[in-house]
């Protein structure tokens, strides 16, 4: 009798804390719905006005009496308005892959397209900086199922961030390939690495990390959580390998078409 109404008393408990657990769960999901129609919310808020300084913009530098000092305020302003634009966009594409976002809508996508694509949008700023690019594109397609918006917003974030965090005269390589069942896309860079407790916290929305070389560069924090979400909602999986002071390698694995 004793034993039974032990075994009792446990079942009881544990209901209870599944119960507790359960709620807690809920609330989180709840507060994560309404971060993410927060962000959302302010992004969309802050499009217009930001249009409506860079349409005047535009129109200011079509004056012609403006002086070259002018000139060079007007294009220190409008660096300004695009930089804040790129991050009302981030803001916005983070609320959109979120959990509470919109459904993913998959179709074929030929990554070698994507990645030629992503290598077009950073091969300016790597030249300027002196950082080579090396491209291993496949003769025969490789083609993930997803959204081709989300997917190329993937590699133009891994690519820009190697570029970005590779000093002058290192390199980036970007490498497709098909394995078995999934399409595999690599990313290295010779650049300042991640630490081990970095990489854990990495991906994290906002999370930048505090090593002074990579503080110095801007940033905000969210290309590698658009990264991690995008690739949580198409089932593929993200691996990282890095080490301070020698460079790291992301690589992204997604279900083949
Ligand atoms: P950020 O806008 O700060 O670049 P990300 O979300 O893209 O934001 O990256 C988060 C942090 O991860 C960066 O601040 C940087 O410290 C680190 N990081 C990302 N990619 C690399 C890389 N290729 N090499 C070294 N550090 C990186």
């Amino acid at each position: 009798a004793l034993d039974i109404g032990h075994d009792l008393g446990r079942a009881i408990l544990n209901a209870r804390t599944f119960e507790r657990e359960h709620h807690l769960v809920r609330e989180l999901r709840a507060l994560d719905d309404y971060k993410g129609r927060m962000i959302s919310t302010v992004a969309h808020e802050l499009k217009n006005p930001l249009a409506s300084v860079r349409g005047h913009l535009d129109l200011l530098e079509l004056a012609d009496e403006l002086s070259e000092e002018s000139r060079g305020w007007l294009a220190a302003l409008d660096r300004g308005a695009q930089r804040m634009g790129r991050v009302i966009d981030d803001l916005l594409l983070l609320a959109r892959v979120g959990e509470a976002g919109h459904p993913l809508v998959a179709r074929p996508v030929d990554l070698r397209q994507v990645v030629a694509d992503a290598v077009d949008v950073v091969a300016l700023t790597a030249s300027r900086k002196g950082v080579l690019l090396h491209v291993d594109l496949p003769a025969h397609p490789v083609t993930a199922l997803g959204d081709a918006d989300e997917i190329d917003r993937v590699c133009v974030n891994l690519l820009s961030n190697a570029v970005k965090y590779t000093r002058e005269g290192g390199s980036v390589t970007v490498d497709l390939a098909l394995a078995g069942d999934q399409a595999v896309l690599t990313c290295s860079d010779q650049g300042i690495g991640i630490s081990a407790g970095d990489q854990e916290r990495i991906g994290t929305e906002f999370f930048r990390s505090t090593n002074p070389e990579a503080v110095a560069e801007s940033g905000t924090g969210l290309g590698l959580a658009i990264v991690r979400r995008v690739i949580d909602r198409h089932h593929g999986h993200l691996e990282i390998e890095s080490e301070l002071g020698r460079g790291s390698t992301f690589r992204v694995r997604l279900p083949a078409a």
